[in-house]
């Protein structure tokens, strides 16, 4: 597992969630694609890991907010590489929709340079709900959980004896979970869909921001579900130096 691009680590654009590069034998499995304005690091990146010649990839995003699918684009058609995307956030990813995105309300509040655009990129794969996904080696189950947005996904995978999960901005490191000022954002679709990722046993939590870890990953889901099935409020992102 290695992390090839990121705001917080260093590794790519400002504007960059982190990008994952999960590995096997028989390809490279991208999870998220940045912002876009990170692109030539998060390649750099990759090739000083893999060598020149990075052989088959995927590209697979979590939901669909610029800075996690604004790289798509161009990573793909330099790569080669396709991407998936679920059934509800493929229609942004397919149009370069700047507003279903959030791109062009996150402008408006000074979130993102205001120069920056929104790529139209191939879906090559679409993806529900429970869906299972057989992607470079991995075999990943998707689970929708509500909440940062309605269209997020966690995915769950196995790999080397750990149980991996995939988180995009669901919940982060301590319980902080991805409520933020927006339409689509909603503490109400939160407390429906947590359960979802009660009791699974997971090792390794991939958040699309923040720390990460490779053991003991179920407790800071346990904590943020814990909040809110007690009827708070959990700690979330944007409050004081949390996450960003
Ligand atoms: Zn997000």
């Amino acid at each position: 597992m290695y992390v090839v691009g990121s705001r917080q680590f260093g590794l790519s654009s400002r504007y960059d969630c982190h990008v994952y590069a999960l590995r096997s034998a028989v390809g490279t499995l991208l999870i998220d694609s940045g912002s876009g304005l990170g692109h030539d690091r998060i390649v750099a990146n990759l090739r000083e890991e893999f060598g020149a010649d990075l052989g088959p990839g995927t590209i697979l995003l979590t939901h669909r907010h610029p800075d996690h699918i604004g790289g798509a684009a161009r990573l793909s058609a330099e790569l080669g590489w396709p991407v998936v995307a679920s059934a509800l956030a493929a229609p942004v990813v397919m149009a370069g929709d700047e507003v279903g995105s959030g791109l062009a309300g996150a402008q408006a509040q000074g979130g993102y340079p205001a120069e920056m655009r929104l790529e139209p990129c191939p879906v090559a794969h679409q993806f529900v709900d429970r869906d299972a996904l057989e992607l470079e080696g991995f075999s990943l189950r998707a689970i929708r959980v509500r909440g940062h947005s309605s269209d997020s996904f966690a995915f769950l995978f196995d790999q080397g004896g750990r149980r991996g999960l995939i988180v995009g901005d669901i919940l982060f490191y301590g319980g902080i979970v991805g409520l933020i000022n927006s339409p689509d954002s909603s503490l109400q679709s939160y407390c429906e869909d947590i359960g979802k990722l009660e009791g699974l046993a997971v090792d390794i939590l991939l958040p699309g921001h923040g720390l990460f870890t490779i053991s003991g990953g179920q407790r800071h889901i346990d904590m943020a579900r814990a909040e809110l099935q007690k009827g708070f409020v959990p700690r979330t992102i944007g409050q004081g130096d949390l996450i960003f």
